[in-house]
């Protein structure tokens, strides 16, 4: 059970800090984190009838309750699901309606839309705000820290609550990049399951301090998505962390939170890394506690990771994870100390890998074909969909990435792009990743895309959209002549075209159907 594991060191980091807001300071320590997710469970049970199996879906900005809320949601027995902050009223209607929540928890930033939403549906879900700010609640919604301020709470009521490993607790959405998000059933067993595989001996990432508990992490991933959720917030949990909350990027508070807390481990999506290695306003300085940049998400230009070294103290780790919202995250890890920072590592422990082709026959090493996961990670399914779950995985326990990835002969993967987004030309396939990844190696260029266009010879061919940086400039011949030189020849560009932004989600990959769709 995912709480349990987590409480079971509490008496090792009680009064140490666990949750800490990067604007207000606001923070909660390991006892309190204990105390305030036991009073949220028992009044959830008490005050609105959750039991198990009953899902509560929280919608709001990063901010230490995030931990409170789901921790406590949890203890009561019911599983999470977690909502876009960012979401449309139309966005957060769907996923309502898709996950059937009994109760929703906000924020001040959210409580108004997800009010709306719930009108909209005609889902009559008692709302409890997480309250954060100064800023009044509107009417009929629970502020969560009167909530949690009780002395008199029977706590025996949560001795009633079953606690299955196999019962679901986390209901995350995949990232949408491919196409609408899916809701992805993750049991306890699961869940802690990776934690365990990332704290395995031999690839933790602590190695540089003596005690995991001494370790500071921000947290401005957003923690809906299971990367932050599941990585950095619940397993750093499991260690005894310190996790800095950050409700949105923004250059300079997140350079101050960086140096004021003195983050050790960084968690980063390849935005954030090309923010890191290229902006001039991240000096060395903010950077001198960090020892390991870990990034994952979607795939990482090479001449990043340089730049971020660049500015970093010399004896630092960059490391890489591959996984997916299916695999409660996690794949693979790269091992503390190693170089290889193209790859995304070796399999975790107790996790099987293999490369097939197109007929599922394997493939021999560094062939590169569909990636396939087998392991303890593997989700229980999508929810309500148990066609979608079938198409993924095999009937003997495969899941299918839909990545391509080639493995070598010590077992070490490199993940190309998605099967999906590859470029057809004529009889050759282009990965995008692989042309992004070269144009950002040119100066003058600070972020880069590339789809597939229909060309009636070749049947498809490459288009980048590119960002220049501040005060250069470039025209088309000259960046279609940089990737010729460096490419063979049936990748050449057909076109490209400036932008001043890149459409990404949240979690930082680039939205290549958003270009898809401007473009057709
Ligand atoms: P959807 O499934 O809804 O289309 P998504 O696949 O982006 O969205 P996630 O589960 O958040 O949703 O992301 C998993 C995907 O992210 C992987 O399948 C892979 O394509 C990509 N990915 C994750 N880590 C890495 C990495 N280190 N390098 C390259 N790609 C990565
Ligand atoms: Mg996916």
């Amino acid at each position: 059970n995912v709480t349990d594991y987590i409480w079971q060191n509490l008496d090792k980091w009680a009064d140490k800090p666990a949750m800490i807001c990067g604007i207000t300071n606001r923070s909660y320590t390991y006892n309190e984190l204990y105390k305030y997710s036991r009073i949220l469970a028992v009044k959830l049970r008490t005050q609105w009838d959750i039991r198990e199996g009953d899902i509560t879906c929280i919608m709001m900005p990063n901010n230490p309750e995030y931990a409170i809320v789901t921790l406590g949601s949890l203890e009561a027995g019911a599983a999470v699901t977690t909502i876009n902050p960012l979401y449309t009223v139309h966005e957060v209607q769907r996923q309502l309606l898709l996950s059937n929540p009994k109760i929703v928890i906000g924020s001040p930033e959210t409580i108004g839309l997800i009010k709306e939403a719930c009108k909209n549906t005609r889902m009559n879900l008692p709302i409890i705000a997480a309250k954060n700010s100064n800023e009044s609640l509107p009417p009929e919604t629970i502020s969560f820290l009167e909530l949690i301020d009780d002395r008199n709470v029977d706590f025996s009521v949560l001795n009633t609550v079953t606690k299955n490993i196999d019962d679901i607790a986390l209901v995350p959405y995949s990232s949408g990049t491919t196409g609408l998000p899916k809701g992805v059933e993750l049991v306890h067993r699961t869940l802690v399951t990776n934690f365990v595989q990332q704290d395995a001996e031999g690839i933790r990432h602590y190695q540089h301090t003596t005690d995991s508990h001494q370790e500071s992490l921000l947290a401005v991933l957003p923690l809906y998505h299971l990367y932050g959720l599941a990585v950095i917030l619940l397993q750093k949990l499991t260690v005894g962390a310190k996790i800095v909350t950050l409700p949105k990027f923004e250059r300079k508070t997140f350079l101050h939170a960086v140096k004021e807390h003195k983050t050790s481990l960084l968690h980063l999506v390849p935005p954030l890394a090309s923010f890191l290695g290229s902006h001039p306003s991240v000096e060395d300085e903010y950077l001198s506690h960090i020892h390991t940049y870990i990034s994952g998400a979607a795939p990482l230009p090479k001449q990043d990771i340089f730049r971020v070294l660049e500015k970093s103290k010399s004896n630092v780790d960059f490391l890489q994870i591959y996984g997916m919202t299916e695999l409660s995250p996690l794949a693979t890890t790269v091992p503390p100390g190693s170089k290889n920072y193209t790859s995304v590592g070796v399999a975790l422990p107790s996790t099987k890998l293999r490369i097939v082709d197109s007929d599922d026959q394997n493939m021999e090493p560094n062939a590169v074909g569909e990636l396939l996961i087998k392991g303890p990670q593997i989700m229980k399914g999508y929810r309500n969909n148990l066609e979608a779950t079938k198409a993924v995985i095999t009937d003997d326990g495969w899941f299918r990435s839909g990545d391509l990835a080639s493995i070598d002969y010590d077992g070490v993967v490199t993940i190309r792009d998605r099967i999906k987004e590859l470029i057809k030309v004529k009889g050759f396939q282009v990965a995008p990743a692989e042309l992004e990844s070269v144009l950002k190696e040119h100066p003058d260029i600070l972020d880069a895309a590339v789809i597939g266009v229909p060309d009636a010879k070749l049947g498809e061919v490459p288009k980048a959209f590119v960002v220049v940086k501040d005060g250069c400039k470039q025209d088309s011949t000259n960046v279609k002549k940089f990737v010729e030189d460096r490419v063979a020849s049936y990748k050449r560009l057909s076109d490209v075209e400036f932008m001043k932004s890149l459409p990404r989600n949240p979690s930082g990959k680039i939205l290549r159907k958003v270009l898809r769709e401007n473009y057709s």
